[in-house]
Order: structure tokens, then sequence, then C-alpha cells
């Protein structure tokens, strides 16, 4: 049997990946003497790999997750009040399985956004199914189709989705009929899936965020926080630490 008949029934299986590498992993194997089994395996372990790379690849690219904040790249010296134990728990995804929600927040600049996506990229990489938006991009899809009741609307990936990133909650007021469709948002997903959400208002000011509306305001609270690992930071803004410190070392400097 020639390597083209090897390679065309490998394409057949899909294992494309290592179809093109035979050539050059049965030169290895008989230069390094392995066994059958051992080559063997080494191909299967290398498709599987690929595939999984190809996986996680695509996932993160239909998530809308913003690149480039990982939960490794997070600096915990530089924010003190987030304690790493914490996020490594929640980096396990145990709180997906428990559907169990995560927020976050604080002031500008605090690396919420990081946290929420870090941990967003991180389930994407144990196979949770996860979405990303702000909450303008969110009201924006639920008012396509506020015809429907949030909850009937079984394959958008808002509601079926195993994790929703929803950053920047009360950068914007929402209007009576936004908060509703909230509303129907946070109940769709109560006890089914989990929701990350950042916010630079603390809890007390949600009201103001939700047309005054005390009474969605306690129901959207109540379902979000029955779940809740929930986070205070409290810390400088990333995005100005180069300013703080030229203004530190122009006061030094001065004095
Ligand atoms: P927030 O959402 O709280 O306004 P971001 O998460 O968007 O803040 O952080 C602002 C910028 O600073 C981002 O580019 C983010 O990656 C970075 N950043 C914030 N905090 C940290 C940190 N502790 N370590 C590394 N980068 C950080
Ligand atoms: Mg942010």
């Amino acid at each position: 049997m020639s390597i083209e008949n090897i390679q065309s029934k490998m394409e057949q299986l899909k294992m494309s990946h290592t179809a093109n590498l035979i050539p050059e992993l049965l030169g290895e194997a008989v230069s390094t003497k392995s066994s059958l089994t051992d080559f063997f395996e080494n191909v299967l372990s290398l498709e599987i790999q690929a595939r999984e790379e190809r996986r996680v690849a695509a996932s993160l690219k239909v998530s809308g997750l913003p690149r480039g904040m990982h939960l490794d790249n997070f600096d915990y010296l530089f924010q003190a009040s987030v304690e790493k134990a914490r996020i490594d728990h929640l980096a396990t995804c145990d709180f997906i399985r428990n559907h169990e929600n995560v927020l976050l927040f604080g002031p500008p600049g605090v690396g919420k956004t990081h946290l929420a996506v870090g941990i967003g990229v991180r389930a994407i990489h144990l196979g949770y199914s996860v979405i990303y938006y702000t909450v303008e991009e969110l009201l924006q899809q639920l008012k396509k189709r506020s015809q429907t009741p949030v909850a009937k609307q079984r394959g958008r990936a808002y509601v079926k989705n195993a994790l929703v990133v929803l950053d920047e909650l009360g950068y914007q007021s929402l209007e009576r009929h936004e908060t509703h469709l909230f509303f129907q948002f946070v109940s769709a997903r109560y006890m089914k899936g989990s929701t990350i959400i950042t916010s630079n208002r603390s809890v007390k000011e949600w009201v103001d965020i939700f047309a005054s509306d005390e009474m969605a305001t306690t129901a959207i609270l109540d379902r979000l926080f029955h779940k809740a690992n929930i986070f205070n930071i409290d810390g400088p803004s990333y995005r100005l630490r180069d300013f703080d410190r030229m203004i530190k070392e122009g006061a030094n400097n001065a004095g």
C-alpha cells in the first residue's frame, strides 16, 4: 500500500493534520526504531491535539471575546483587592457546572473586563459554549426579537450557551422596555446557565440603571444573586498606571 493511499484514507477520516505529516512521521519512526504501538499512538495524539486547537480557535472566534485578555496575564500584584485563589477557583469552571453567576464590580480600569474575558477564554478551553456581549449589544439582539419571549428563544446563544459574559452594565441607563427585556434574559438563564456581569455601578445604584423600576430591579437582583460569586474590585486603574507614575515622579522631582 502506497503512502498516498494511506493519506487519502486518512483524509476520508478527516485526519487532515496527520495525513500531511505521515511521510515525516514514518521516517521518524523508522529512524528512532519506534514500536508500532508508539507510532500509532503518536499519530492519534497529534491529530487529537490539532483538532482541539482548531475547536478552541473557532469557539473563540464565534464567542466574540476580545483578544489578549487571559487569566495568566492578569497582574494580581497590581490589583491587590482581587484574591487570586478565588479567581483560580472560578478557572476550574465548577461555577458553570453549578449554574452560578459571577458579578464583578468596580470603577473603570480595574480589570473587570480582563477578568471576565479571561474566565470566558478558560471556559472555552474546557469545552463550554461561551458568548460575549456588551450590554448594548445584548439589548440590540433582544430588541430584534422582542415579539418572542426570551425563554422561548432556545436556539439563541444568549439563552442556550453555558456561559454569557455580559460587559459594561451601568454605562448606559436602560429604558423601561429594555429593563423588561433584560429581566426576561436573566430569568431565562436562571438556574440553567451562568452569566458573568461587569458593572461600574454598585448594587444600590442599579435601580437607576433599570429605569427607576424598583420591582424589576429587585427581580433582576434576586435571580442574579441567588447563586453568585461577587467581586468588589477597589483599586487603581490599570489604564492610568503610567499616568499615575508620571504624576508621582513629577511630584518627587519637584519636591
Ligand atoms: P475595566 O473593565 O474594569 O474598566 P479593563 O479590564 O478593561 O478594566 O482593564 C483596562 C486595561 O488594562 C485592559 O487592557 C486590561 O487588559 C488591562 N488590565 C487591567 N487590570 C490589569 C491587571 N491587573 N493586569 C494586567 N492587565 C490589566
Ligand atoms: Mg470594562
